[in-house]
């Protein structure tokens, strides 16, 4: 069914539609060396560029771009940058209890490193420190976030008033407040800052540079070729070059709306003073926030999988998606009714069975990687940084000695099992949505063996 609020969305990643977006670094031609080759320019790759400079000053770096920095997942996501390492505190506590304290206070102090960074180069990314609140929508919903309440240090629960003083939906039954652990960006332009850190710190960039082949300690792409002593793949969804991490991780589309700026008495009939990051407490939720100029992003829901892990930018329009979106836009905010939408996309992320990132190494030490982050990789990318560095420099820290680091997730099956596994894990978590919560016997088995999916 269309929906007339998106009769004029274009079908353009908002973030990027930017006039300050950055004219592109020239493609690598010809043969080159460097002591640290970075594939892929989105966060992990940004970050651990910068990261390596600054920790080892004296490195000669190069990255290596596909398309342009901050094209893919870095730039077009809803900028919710979270102290959580482990998507969520409740999947961390869930498989590393013993070290859920230090996986916190890492969290958060990367959260901090992440500040410090965007205030000591001056990037103009609208970093705010709104904070989330998680809402409740079904009954079931206040239960949960009521026992994460008592788990979690710092979160306060909130009744369905103070909930609807805070941000006015009907369809809100209570909330949990998170007033640290939420940060919110502006995705495209912070990876375009960190880029510009990068450039100014004498790391080389090639955009339009797709690494085709890995041998050894060889780079090569079709026009160029980059002999490093290290290398990290900061590739994320797409194919890796090291084929074994293939079965790791899916990509997975997530899909986005935003909406006209709102006017003051638009704003006002929905409050929302402290413009938090906003998600719901579905297994299927959406998240939501404003932007600087008082638009609404509005994206979630529903993670689409496609046969053999495809990628395809036609994937990135859904109609029947994005008006689904639009509608459950207005069921939450009826006062907006007659609001348009201005954009609308998607991307893709690279889920992993524990929902979080992995990482490892491979050619006796030289290379590293990290990947998984699933959803939620803004803030988590620049630890993955780090942990790549430590790893890929033998340095024994906090970071490596963590379970977390140290231990892989199961892989995901192959085809045909996968995408059916895929779906059917998809429509489980639908169907407990609308059963009061309630998960089927292939939920209950999959949280045994701790394997999952989400977004
Ligand atoms: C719609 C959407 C919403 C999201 N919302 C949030 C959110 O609100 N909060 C949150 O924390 N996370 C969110 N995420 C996830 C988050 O954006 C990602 O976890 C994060 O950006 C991952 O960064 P990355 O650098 O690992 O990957 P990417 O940004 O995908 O970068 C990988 C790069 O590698 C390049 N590349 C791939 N193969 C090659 C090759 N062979 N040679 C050279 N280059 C290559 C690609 O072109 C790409 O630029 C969202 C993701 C999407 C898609």
């Amino acid at each position: 069914m269309k929906l007339a609020a998106l009769a004029d969305a274009e079908p353009r990643v908002f973030w990027l539609d930017d006039k300050s977006a950055p004219v592109p670094e020239s493609a690598l031609l010809g043969p080159t060396t460097a002591d640290l080759a970075i594939v892929g320019g989105g966060y992990t790759g940004l970050w651990t560029a910068l990261r390596a400079k600054e920790r080892y000053p004296h490195l000669d770096v190069v990255i290596l771009e596909a398309d342009t920095c901050g094209s893919a997942a870095s730039g077009r996501n809803g900028g919710f940058c979270d102290a959580s390492l482990t998507h969520g505190f409740a999947n961390g506590q869930a498989r590393w209890p013993s070290e859920i304290a230090s996986l916190e206070r890492l969290g958060a102090e990367n959260l901090s490193g992440i500040a410090d960074t965007i205030a000591r180069y001056g990037i103009d990314c609208d970093w705010q420190r709104p904070g989330e609140l998680t809402v409740a929508t079904a009954p079931h919903h206040m239960s949960e976030l009521a026992s994460e309440a008592e788990e979690r240090p710092g979160v306060t629960l909130l009744d369905q008033d103070a909930a609807r003083a805070e941000l006015n939906s009907p369809t809100y039954l209570g909330a949990l407040h998170d007033p640290q652990g939420t940060a919110l960006v502006e995705p495209a332009r912070l990876a375009w800052g960190l880029r510009d850190a990068c450039l100014q710190l004498g790391v080389r960039i090639h955009e339009h540079s797709r690494v085709n082949r890995l041998h050894g300690h060889l780079l090569s792409t079709a026009t160029g070729s980059v002999r490093a002593e290290r290398i990290a793949l900061a590739t994320n969804a797409f194919p890796s070059l090291l084929r074994r991490l293939r079965l790791y991780t899916v990509p997975v589309y997530d899909l986005v709306l935003v909406t006209e700026p709102l006017s003051s008495a638009q704003l006002a009939s929905i409050g929302w003073r402290h413009r938090q990051g906003v998600g719901d407490a579905s297994n299927l939720f959406h998240y939501y926030r404003l932007t600087r100029d008082d638009r609404i992003l509005w994206g979630g829901y529903t993670p689409l999988y496609h046969f053999g892990s495809r990628i395809d930018p036609a994937f990135e329009q859904r109609d029947s998606i994005h008006a689904m979106l639009g509608r459950h836009f207005f069921t939450t905010f009826p006062q907006l009714e007659g609001l348009r939408f201005t954009h609308r996309w998607g991307g893709v992320i690279d889920t992993s069975t524990r929902f979080c990132a992995f990482f490892g190494t491979a050619h006796g030490g030289n290379l590293a990687y990290a990947l998984g982050y699933t959803g939620l990789g803004v803030g988590a990318t620049r630890f993955g940084a780090d942990v790549i560095l430590d790893l890929l420099y033998a340095e024994d820290t906090d970071r490596t000695r963590l379970r977390m680091v140290r231990e892989r997730p199961l892989p995901f099956p192959p085809e045909p099992i996968r995408a059916a596994a895929i779906h059917l894990t998809r429509w489980s978590m639908h169907r407990a949505d609308t059963h009061a919560g309630k998960r089927n016997l292939w939920l209950r088995t999959l949280d045994k063996l701790g394997l999952g999916f989400d977004f």
